[in-house]
């Protein structure tokens, strides 16, 4: 255990070393750009950074969570979180799928460029009329010869425009969630169009894009895993999903109290520090409880997860708690800004603004609290009225 703790503490020091130096200093460009530039993607990969929970004999590195969870913590401290968000897509939420449930051939074709950040991924599931019910996606694949062909669209995906391969949901089987199945298609692949980049609130440095497939053809072998087996790894992947965006929501909290701190004792109103009123102190001791108990949640969560054990609700109620919770926290630490937390120039506005795409990404808050009703025994049962 204490060398783990070592080990995780050289990790640490090193990652926040490489953002200190490597990308906090461009951050503000990239969300000027709307992406985070694929040498970011290498940079990375050649550290061993994007491979940290892919197997070794694939480029990977064969780490538990608790590694990714450090390298979010870490690169949420560049303040741009739509840095993590892209690169987490890229190296959890796209590839780490195909690395679990693949065959060989496409764990060399995919994970092996994926690990050194030579190929960059994105997970399409979300279609225009299918989000929270992903049983309802209606992009079809269907089988012609030793293809499959597929024709659908996809809506909010991130890395959408600078993605290499997406690793797609199509409907391979009859309606519902039986029916589905993942493949990867290349970006070169026929018939894969990218028809629109999407302006969004926040998270500026990570590219959300619409995608199309027009008779998009890719050989039969891109299919992760069993035909029709689809929906089981998709809930499977949830899992690191929930708890990455779990982890950002209370490194943005941590942040936001960061820069509440500094500025609730610098700035001075009616002869006095703001944080001279009670009132404020009171509320931001609110928050900083709001916090703690969201890293608790998350920390046993990620124990969990990490030990093997069933954890869906543990998960559903960390990311429900620290992602709503740093909703709240946005306001007041933002409220203490005055005018100033209203600019984009303050990193304070940016985490604002961020915070609203992670009560809905990976699974709303309502359907968080649908998992966290089935666990818990709240579902009508046959008896009920
Ligand atoms: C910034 C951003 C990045 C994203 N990146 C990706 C990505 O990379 N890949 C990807 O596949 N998707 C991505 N998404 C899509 C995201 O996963 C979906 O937006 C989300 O799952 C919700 O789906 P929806 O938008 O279709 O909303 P809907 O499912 O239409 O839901 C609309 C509202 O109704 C609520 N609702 C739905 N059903 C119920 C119910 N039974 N009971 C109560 N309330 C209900 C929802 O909670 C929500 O509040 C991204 C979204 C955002 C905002």
């Amino acid at each position: 255990m204490q060398a783990l703790a070592v080990e995780h503490a050289l990790f640490r020091d090193a990652v926040r070393a490489f953002v200190a130096k490597e990308v906090t200093p461009h951050v503000l460009d990239w969300e000027r750009e709307g992406e985070v530039p694929r040498d970011l993607f290498q940079r990375m990969g050649a550290l061993g950074y994007l491979g940290l929970r892919l197997a070794p004999e694939y480029g990977g590195e064969g780490c538990d969570f608790r590694y990714t969870a450090i390298l979010v913590d870490e690169l949420m401290r560049c303040g741009s979180v739509g840095v993590p968000v892209s690169v987490m897509v890229h190296a959890e939420f796209a590839t780490r799928v195909i690395d679990r449930a693949g065959s060989p051939m496409l764990r060399e074709e995919f994970v092996r460029p994926a690990a050194t950040g030579a190929r960059i991924g994105a997970l399409g599931i979300t279609e225009p009329d299918a989000g929270s019910d992903v049983g309802a996606i209606r992009t079809t694949a269907v089988r012609d010869g030793g293809d499959v062909v597929i024709n659908g669209a996809k809506t909010y995906i991130s890395n959408g425009t600078i993605a290499d391969f997406v690793t797609t949901a199509v409907r391979t089987g009859p309606p519902g969630n039986a029916g589905i199945s993942l493949v990867v298609v290349p970006s070169d692949a026929p018939g894969f169009v990218r028809p629109r980049r999407l302006k969004k609130l926040g998270t500026h440095a990570s590219d959300t894009a619409e995608l199309a497939f027009q008779d998009c053809r890719v050989p039969l072998r891109n299919v992760v895993g069993h035909e029709n087996g689809g929906f089981r790894l998709i809930m499977q992947g949830f899992e690191g999903e929930r708890l990455v965006l779990a982890l950002i929501a209370c490194a943005q909290m941590r942040l936001m109290l960061d820069e509440a701190r500094a500025w609730g004792h610098a700035r001075k109103a009616f002869g006095r520090a703001l944080l001279g009123n009670q009132s404020w102190r009171h509320r931001l001791a609110d928050c900083t409880t709001s916090l703690a108990a969201a890293e608790a949640l998350t920390r046993e969560a990620i124990d969990l997860h990490v030990a093997g054990a069933e954890c869906n609700g543990t998960i559903s109620m960390a990311k429900l708690f620290a992602t709503e919770s740093a909703l709240d926290v946005a306001r007041t630490c933002a409220q203490i800004f005055g005018g100033m937390g209203y600019m984009e120039e303050c990193l304070m506005a940016r985490l604002h603004r961020d915070c609203l795409a992670f009560t809905v990404g990976a699974g709303t808050s309502e359907m968080m609290r649908e998992i966290v009703a089935r666990e818990s025994g709240f579902l009508p049962g046959a008896g009920d009225a």
